[in-house]
């Protein structure tokens, strides 16, 4: 057993021993290596059956404790690898480097790194669970799966018919008392449109939209925020009644899973002056519409050097793609208010000297949303002489109605902590969804406690709120 050093915790001293232990194996996505081979030695050393495939992922399991035998067994999971973000100024190897712990304020936190516990805390609870901390409990399985944070790599390369248990914890949630019980499924694809070049005509301009407030794809999807390259469009086709307006590229350059904050245009127009004075307008009106959140938005309008611009029909076609692909939100959740069903992010729009490309995130928790999102695109692109590639695409997790370990955590949390555990769906992807895709039968919850700031060197776990984590884990092992 790990020495306490860092936590004291009277409640659960064994998983922060094993936090402890944890963070001095450098464990970040893609160098899963090392802390597999530490949770088969731990397995080894208890006689604990043990599987390990070349993922580096690993599953552990443990027999009933006396007179359980016979009941059902409980799988228990939760990924190895964590992200590894740090402040500039910190002199971090994340391959060879131990996470320095230190606690303030309640909070367990990191020295100027990402602290992983995001998803150490889960990694933890279960060699404590595998070791004997708690008294009494079914039979168990831990899954330890690698790479979640770099696209859940190593859960889709897991065989799961090594899987014996039909109902699971998943323990990878950041809010406490808010369970996860459904999430959604997602695919990145690519529409590519070759594209045609001719003379520039007339005055050369580059406008620049910018402060926009961005966030995740998903789960920031329905709150009211433009996404740059789609404010872009609207500019440019604004513009475009006014006077003549040819494009030389548009960029607007975020990850495919992050909402546009800015985009950039270089266009062709008769007079430069009368652009600039439409193109205040446009502004002005946008600024009167945008949200609270957007309140930062800049445009500005300066002169540029450009050789050549895109020749009428290409300049046509890529409108019509930056205007007319879905975007934001596209459906909304017949059964849980306020959830969001499906919806599209164009996070990328890139202009090379022959083609334009851009790339969309799609989400929906319903797999038929994502295929019919799929062959819409692959027809638009088709319509304008492109073409369209998919990829990474992953499963959602639909909500289950009914779900006996959802109901085991509801009785739990409010006998444990006398308040009521509410249950979200996520517009994000989870293993659970991938577990699920695979094991079609499992019952599944994911839980977690409170972690801040999670993915940034700000990232903290509240300490008394990892140890309810634990305390609700042994009543629902024993119970
Ligand atoms: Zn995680």
């Amino acid at each position: 057993m790990a020495d306490k050093i860092i936590v004291n915790s009277e409640k659960a001293p064994e998983m922060f021993g094993f936090f402890e232990e944890i963070c001095k194996i450098p464990h970040g996505s893609e160098n899963e290596t090392a802390i597999a081979d530490y949770i088969v030695r731990f397995a080894a050393e208890r006689s604990l059956e043990c599987y390990r495939d070349e993922a580096n992922n690993v599953l552990i399991r443990k027999s009933a404790t006396a007179g359980r035998e016979g009941e059902e067994s409980l799988l228990l999971q939760g990924h190895t690898d964590m992200v590894c973000e740090k402040d500039g100024n910190v002199k971090h190897d994340f391959l060879t480097d131990p996470i320095k712990l230190f606690v303030e304020n309640g909070f367990l936190k990191a020295k100027g790194t990402t602290l992983g516990a995001d998803d150490g805390v889960a990694v933890a609870a279960m060699l404590a669970i595998l070791d004997g901390a708690v008294d009494s409990h079914p039979p168990i399985e831990c899954l330890f799966t690698a790479g979640e944070e770099i696209g859940m790599i190593g859960a889709g390369k897991f065989d799961f018919s090594k899987v014996q248990s039909r109902r699971m914890i998943n323990i990878d949630s950041e809010k406490e008392g808010i369970a996860v019980v459904g999430c959604a499924g997602g695919v990145r694809s690519e529409l590519t449109l070759p594209i045609k070049r001719t003379d520039k005509k007339g005055d050369c301009l580059r406008i620049k939209l910018g402060g926009l407030a961005g966030g995740h794809s998903g789960e920031d999807i329905n709150k009211g925020r433009i996404n740059a390259n789609r404010l872009m469009g609207s500019f440019l086709t604004e513009l475009s009644i006014k006077m003549e307006c040819s494009i030389s590229a548009v960029c607007g350059v975020s990850k495919d899973n992050a909402l546009p904050i800015e985009c950039v245009a270089e266009i062709a127009v008769p007079d430069f002056f009368e652009a600039l004075y439409e193109l205040e307008n446009i502004a002005k009106i946008v600024s009167k519409e945008i949200s609270e959140d957007d309140n930062g938005f800049f445009c500005t309008v300066e002169h540029c050097e450009l050789d050549s611009v895109l020749d009428e029909e290409s300049n046509d076609k890529f409108m019509i793609a930056l205007n007319n692909t879905p975007c934001g939100v596209i459906e909304m959740s017949r059964d849980v208010e306020g959830l969001v069903e499906w919806s599209a992010n164009l996070g990328v729009v890139e202009t090379g000297e022959e083609n334009v490309k851009f790339t969309f995130l799609t989400r929906s928790g319903i797999d038929e949303r994502i295929d019919y999102s799929m062959h819409a695109l692959d027809r638009f692109s088709k319509a304008l002489g492109g073409e369209t590639g998919h990829f990474g695409r992953y499963t959602g997790w639909s909500y289950a109605k009914a779900s006996p370990i959802r109901e085991a955590y509801i009785a739990a949390y409010k006998k444990l902590f006398g308040k009521e555990a509410s249950c979200e769906i996520i517009h994000a992807g989870l293993e659970c969804g991938l577990i699920r895709a695979n094991i079609p039968d499992m019952d599944i919850i994911s839980i977690g406690p409170d972690i801040i700031a999670l993915h940034s060197p700000r990232e903290r776990l509240n300490i008394a709120s990892a140890e309810r984590l634990w305390e609700l884990l042994e009543y629902m092992l024993e119970n």
